[in-house]
């Protein structure tokens, strides 16, 4: 149980399962509203019940955090550094008790919870050192004797939606962007999860000392969202909504940012596609897709899902990645010998299923998986899937382990190929050749790209982002371009001529 359920509250008469509740301006709110349970994908069972909140807690959670936004944004930088650095040292001594918390509630392997504990603790170590970034430019002016400034402000309170998958981390990073910047945030986290995705985050800046309001965090049933996004768009202390999710419900929460003329920062899904040179290093070729491909069973946004590979090649590849990919052990992602877990919910197996069924019906062969046993969808490598018919394994997103592999003639077919793919996220391209490996990689329209290495590399002081389908914004120090705007100051000494 992770402290965040032992602290916020008692545990229901009927279900003995801890009560979680939302945190808002520095207070837990007392237990005792409407709860929903939140479930342990792999086995059922309900690990927590969590508050269910709406229109009243997000505009309080609004309120708060506009309230504390003034004195943070003032904090002397020194101070800022000190709560991050104690933030990341409390998070790394919680790490076994919270890689329990991330796998009981989204099914993530030891492997994978570690990497988030481990990434948001470094995330906090870079922050507490964007502290101290200019926060502008002197420029030239024309006018004499004018002094010109440009001069980086924070923007307000920041809207953080959330997602499910690397639940951890990505709510740090929703969290951590903006707040080193000097913006005050409101999570609303995924309702798949609540408590690794917003209230530990809450909980270890409690702990480390943040002040009242600056993180705030309201938890919603399913299917109520969009009561709390509605008080985020309604109000104007709210200058940006910072998403993590699905370009399908970005496509709704960008039209609104739109009618309210709210920045919004989209980090979305991803078609990541690999291309295996005929030059490659096979063995490295086939490490990288497998973690590539299958690494939280296939639902993080930059995991590989297409393979292009020149043909000469083919054959001794799959059968080498199907070799390698057998070897995956499946089972209760609290073991920690286990690297695939469930999927996240019931939904996700069907579509896992019913893409691969529909691809299989269209001539797609099956070179390993292909069905779920129980709540897990065995790793699963697809060859010969039609790219002239209309399959949704084709360029969709399928959020699960299923990979295809498609042949190609040569690197500029598949560059072809890959550059009619909706998303922009990441791609990477394996080779012997490193001068062609960057050249090729100059091309690709994606926000990131690897050459010689996996479609996902997380460091967190990297530039991470997408293009397209994908979004817009980009993760570590970067991020000062979407968390703060430039204001124009200017000083003129002495007399100035205007032409009236
Ligand atoms: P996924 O399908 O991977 O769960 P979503 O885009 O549905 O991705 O979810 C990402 C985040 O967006 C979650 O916090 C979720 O609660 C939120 N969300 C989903 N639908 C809406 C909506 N209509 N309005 C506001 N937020 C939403």
């Amino acid at each position: 149980m992770s402290q965040a359920a032992q602290q916020t509250g008692a545990s229901s008469s009927q279900t003995s399962v801890p009560h979680t509740t939302h945190f808002i301006g520095g207070r837990w709110c007392p237990p005792g509203g409407p709860t929903f349970p939140d479930y342990n994908p792999y086995n059922g069972e309900i690990v927590y019940d969590i508050a269910s909140g709406g229109r009243a807690e997000a505009q309080e959670a609004v309120a708060a955090a506009a309230a504390a936004f003034p004195a943070w944004a003032a904090l002397a930088p020194i101070e800022r550094q000190r709560l991050f650095l104690k933030a990341a040292d409390l998070t790394d001594r919680r790490l076994p008790e919270i890689v329990r918390t991330v796998a009981v509630e989204t099914g993530a392997s030891a492997a994978f919870a570690a990497f988030q504990v481990r990434w948001s603790s470094n995330l906090m170590r870079q922050a507490s050192g964007w502290a101290y970034l200019p926060c502008g430019d002197v420029l030239r002016s024309d006018m004499p004797g004018r002094f010109a400034m440009a001069v980086r402000k924070p923007l307000g309170v920041v809207a953080g939606f959330t997602p499910w998958n690397g639940a951890f981390n990505l709510a740090w990073r929703t969290a951590i962007l903006p707040m080193a910047f000097g913006n005050t945030v409101v999570i609303k986290p995924s309702e798949e999860a609540p408590v690794s995705a917003g209230l530990l985050v809450a909980e270890i800046l409690e702990e480390a000392g943040f002040p009242s309001g600056v993180i705030n965090v309201v938890t919603h049933a399913p299917g109520e969202a969009g009561k709390i996004a509605d008080v985020f768009f309604e109000s104007p202390a709210v200058r940006c909504i910072n998403f993590t999710g699905s370009a399908a419900t970005a496509r709704i929460l960008a039209e609104r940012a739109g009618r309210a003329l709210k920045r919004i920062v989209l980090e979305l899904g991803g078609f990541n596609p690999m291309l295996v040179l005929r030059d490659a290093n096979i063995t490295e070729a086939v490490n990288a897709t497998v973690f590539g491909a299958f690494f939280h069973q296939g639902q993080i946004c930059m995991n590989t899902r297409k393979v292009y590979i020149e043909r000469p090649i083919h054959d001794e590849f799959v059968e080498k990645l199907a070799a390698k990919t057998l070897t995956l052990k499946a089972g209760d992602p609290t073991d920690p010998s286990i690297i695939i877990g469930p999927l996240i919910n019931d939904r996700a197996l069907r579509q896992c299923e019913e893409r691969v069924r529909d691809a299989v019906d269209r001539g797609a062969r099956v070179v390993t998986g292909g069905r779920a046993n129980g709540k897990i969808f065995a790793p699963t490598i697809l060859t010969h899937v039609p790219t002239d018919a209309i399959c949704s394994l084709g360029t969709e997103e399928t959020f699960g382990p299923v990979l295809v592999i498609e042949a190609v003639d040569d690197a500029e077919e598949a560059l072809t190929r890959a550059q009619a793919i909706p998303y922009g996220l990441s791609a990477a391209i394996m080779t012997g050749n490193e001068d062609r490996g960057l050249e090729l990689a100059q091309r690709f329209d994606t926000g990131i790209i690897h050459v010689n290495g996996a479609t996902m590399a997380g460091e967190p002081s990297l530039p991470n982002g997408g293009v397209k389908d994908s979004g817009w914004g980009r993760s570590g120090h970067y991020s000062i371009e979407d968390f703060t705007e430039v204001r124009l100051t200017t000083l003129t000494h002495g007399s100035v001529k205007y032409p009236f």
